[in-house]
């Protein structure tokens, strides 16, 4: 059966991984060249300490507090948008503890699935992706942080996650060669860091390899429907006829679904990062620098610091200010780290796809027949990824899903 892959970031592709090994034939349509994008410039944490939805107690105060502040990490622009106020209206309903403790294990079913599935995925596409298995430090300045954190660490426990509470003293003997200005961290072990983009890469040479078609440059814009099916997938470079679809198009998900009449509530939250090419002395840990909302992960002499959510839209503005703010938080946790202010034309920025709920968009349309979607992971489309793939070729197959994914449902809204 032919299948045809909207969409050519992490999740498309490692949907097209999972549904080659099944015999299928595919095509993947990509605007771009799959050289860029939210899937390459990321953190490449995998991450499945990642259990508590962005929809959570406290959320909402937050970015209402920072809503004035240029560099802070979290921001809504506020806007006469319809679907962004039904957006919003519903992920101020699911911050709260009570659906927050309904969907982690939902997410960490997902999260687990897919740590479990990268080694041999790893092994197949061949081990050029810098991965280590070190796990992550969630890294707090303050007490009152540091003790939010350990509270996590034992609900991560309760998932089965390896966690290790360390003091100020015991995170500097992990992170021996670079002075912390810390209070503490846990360390949560199970997590795994790579290079998104080689990996990315790597899969992508993979796929040719398998025989996977990939139209690139080619924008999707529109579909030839026919009675509960789409017949036919059409782009600026023609029509392509098609017997299964999967819209995996990231931030881009409900411009697809609005053109078959299907409507997902689904916001662009955009982050930046800068990766420092050459670090002599590095940090070892990849970390979350919790106080400071930001994020540093280390490859070799290498170093990424990224972070924000900024909802305002598709758009691709840099706010410099908001890498200022990145740069001030690393420098702060670790004060002699040699780095310089990123050059503003030199700073990334991506859209993660995020839904109201925190929870991902994965299973069949009811409208039609032969579409699945498979997308919004906002934060986490790298650690969810593999998992994502598995159940798409599951859902295509017709066979019981790994996990049960009633609450990815395109139609919960
Ligand atoms: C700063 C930052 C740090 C992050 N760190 C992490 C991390 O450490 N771990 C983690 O798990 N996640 C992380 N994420 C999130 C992760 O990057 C995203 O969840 C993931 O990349 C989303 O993948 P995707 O395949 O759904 O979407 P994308 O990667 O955006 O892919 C969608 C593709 O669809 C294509 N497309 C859209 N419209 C069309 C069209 N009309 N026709 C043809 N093609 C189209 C686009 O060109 C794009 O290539 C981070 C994100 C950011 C911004």
């Amino acid at each position: 059966m032919k299948v045809t892959i909207l969409g050519g970031g992490i999740i498309g592709l490692c949907s097209a991984y999972y549904l080659q090994k099944e015999g299928y034939q595919i095509t993947i349509i990509e605007r771009g060249d799959i050289s860029n994008g939210c899937s390459f410039g990321n953190m490449g944490y995998m991450s499945p300490s990642h259990f508590t939805p962005l929809a959570s107690p406290g959320i909402i105060a937050e970015g209402l507090k920072h809503m004035m502040n240029s560099s802070s990490p979290f921001y809504i622009k506020p806007r006469l948008n319809w679907d962004l106020m039904k957006w919003g209206y519903h992920f101020w309903k699911n911050s709260n503890a009570a659906t927050v403790k309904k969907h982690a294990p939902h997410l960490n079913n997902l999260l687990q699935l897919s740590r479990g599935l990268i080694n041999d995925m790893r092994t197949d596409i061949g081990d050029n992706f810098e991965m280590q298995e070190i796990g992550c430090l969630m890294m707090c300045k303050q007490q009152k942080t540091l003790e939010h954190e350990f509270h996590l660490a034992d609900e991560a426990e309760k998932f089965g996650l390896q966690v290790e509470r360390l003091n100020k003293v015991q995170v500097q003997e992990l992170e021996k060669e670079m002075e912390l200005n810390v209070a503490g961290a846990v360390l949560f072990k199970d997590d795994c860091h790579f290079n998104p983009g080689k990996m990315m890469r790597t899969l992508k040479n993979y796929l040719i390899e398998k025989g996977i078609t990939f139209q690139l440059e080619t924008t999707v814009t529109g579909f030839e429907k026919s009675n509960n099916n789409i017949a036919a997938v059409i782009t600026d470079k023609g029509k392509f006829d098609c017997e299964e679809i999967i819209i995996s198009t990231g931030s881009w998900l409900p411009d697809i679904a609005k053109m078959i009449k299907i409507k997902l509530l689904l916001q662009p939250g955009k982050g930046y990062s800068y990766t420092y090419p050459y670090i002599e002395k590095n940090i070892k840990y990849p970390a979350i620098l919790i106080d400071g909302r930001c994020a540093v992960t280390p490859w070799g002499h290498q170093l990424r610091i990224g972070g924000t959510m900024e909802i305002s839209g598709i758009n691709n503005n840099i706010l410099v200010n908001r890498m200022k703010g990145i740069y001030e938080s690393a420098k702060d946790f670790y004060p002699v780290l040699n780095i310089d202010l990123p050059p503003a034309d030199k700073i990334w920025s991506g859209l993660r796809p995020v839904s109201p709920d925190g929870l991902p968009y994965i299973g069949k349309s009811a409208l039609f027949k032969n579409v699945t979607f498979a997308g919004g992971h906002a934060m986490l489309g790298i650690s969810e990824g593999p998992g994502t793939g598995l159940l798409v070729s599951q859902i295509l197959d017709n066979k019981k899903t790994e996990i049960d994914i009633s609450a990815f449902s395109v139609n919960r809204f």
